[in-house]
């Protein structure tokens, strides 16, 4: 007997990663030496202190039961202490805060709690790939909007059509941003919030790069605009900021309808994030700057390389103000991302991640994370450079 697909899962865009991922894990349990800039996940450790905490905390029986829907108040109180001293926006605690498990599970729930069937979600592509997929299984429409290299990675909100905007309930937006590396000027971000407001959309921010940001750029919070909370909420992750990807802690805030409805959805999904990851994430965020300036400085000095190095190999690359991420447009006389990612791991055993796997408009680019050390990415450059 063979189980049927719910039909909303046909409705997935494809999973053009999936070629690559099976050809890398082939040639890892054939012993190759790979060397992987294909996930966005920190090789770093967790801080020792934040670990610590987390012993401490799930040895506490206390800790062991199912948390509460909303959080520790201590964590949405330390979260609301963070968001002020790093933003200079106030937040209340009670209604404005929500954490969550991962700022994926948020952004997955929550179309959910804002689309009805037939609604519109406006999505930059190429994008982080759940912003897709969680619309389509709210029955809502993507409406795309291609982020080119040539309008700096910015959407042209401005050229949506009114009958589109109308029918739009959500806009996606993410700075810096996953896979383009660009960064948002104030001026677009006032303008997106305008825009929303006008048009009644909730607009969605997905902060989850914003503490990782070179050549002194420090990136700002769409909560710092006056008014925003009438109609815009952040999502933040504890994942890049403190190398945390495994434990799932992140949370939403902003605009309180748009909290409670989210939250609305997860308690009829979820149970909350283990109180002992809740506690270790309160010591995250008390954690001096000192973690977070070696961090950039260690992602800075491999940007820097990585530029340097594919420079020399005549590849034309713009060197990121954020993220651990460089979106490379493929050399010349190269158009197909996926054959060209295919090329590098079968002839330099190198994995990057092909563009169009993050939307149309992706094609012609790779991916490439440099979450590996400096001497692996000088390997990498030195096969690309004996294949290429
Ligand atoms: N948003 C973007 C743009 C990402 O790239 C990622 C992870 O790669 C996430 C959100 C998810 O982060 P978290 O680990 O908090 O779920």
């Amino acid at each position: 007997m063979r189980i049927a697909r719910a039909d909303r899962l046909k409705k997935l865009p494809p999973y053009l990663f999936a070629e690559i991922d099976k050809a890398r894990r082939e040639a890892r349990s054939s012993g190759r030496d790979i060397i992987d800039l294909g996930v966005g996940d920190p090789d770093q450790p967790t801080p020792r202190h934040i670990v610590d905490k987390l012993c401490e905390a799930a040895k506490d029986s206390a800790n062991h039961h199912y948390a509460l829907d909303s959080g520790m108040s201590a964590f949405r109180e330390a979260i609301g202490l963070w968001y002020q001293k790093r933003f200079n926006v106030q937040l209340d605690r009670d209604r404005e805060i929500l954490p969550l498990i991962g700022s994926k599970e948020g952004l997955a729930h929550l179309p959910l709690a804002l689309i009805n069937p037939g609604d519109v979600a406006l999505i930059p592509e190429p994008c982080y790939p759940p912003y897709r997929s969680a619309t389509i299984f709210a029955q809502g429409l993507p409406q795309y909007l291609p982020l080119l290299e040539e309008n700096r990675f910015l959407p042209q909100l401005d050229k949506v059509p009114r009958r589109i905007l109308a029918k739009a309930r959500l806009l996606f937006l993410n700075y810096p941003n996953n896979p383009t590396a660009a960064v948002a000027p104030d001026e677009f971000l006032s303008n997106a919030l305008e825009i929303c407001r006008r048009h009644n959309i909730a607009l969605v921010q997905d902060a989850a790069y914003s503490e990782l940001t070179f050549d002194n750029y420090k990136a700002a919070s769409i909560l710092q605009i006056e008014g925003a909370k009438d109609t815009a909420v952040e999502f933040h992750s504890l994942s890049k900021t403190y190398n945390m990807t495994g434990w799932r802690v992140g949370w939403a805030c902003g605009n309180r309808d748009i909290i409670t409805a989210l939250a609305q959805v997860k308690s009829n999904i979820d149970s909350g994030v283990f109180q002992a990851i809740q506690v270790a994430a309160i010591e995250a965020l008390n954690t001096g700057p000192e973690h977070l300036q070696n961090l950039v400085n260690l992602y800075q000095q491999r940007r820097d390389l990585l530029c340097q190095g594919l420079q020399a190999l005549g590849w034309k690359v713009n060197r990121p103000r954020a993220t651990f991420y460089l979106w490379v447009r493929l050399p010349q006389g190269h158009t197909d991302s996926i054959k060209f990612a295919r090329a590098l791991l079968n002839k330099a055993d190198v994995v990057v991640t092909p563009g169009v796997g993050f939307g149309p408009s992706g094609e012609g680019y790779i991916r490439m994370a440099f979450t590996v050390s400096k001497e692996r990415l000088q390997e990498a450059v030195a096969r690309i450079k004996r294949v290429i």
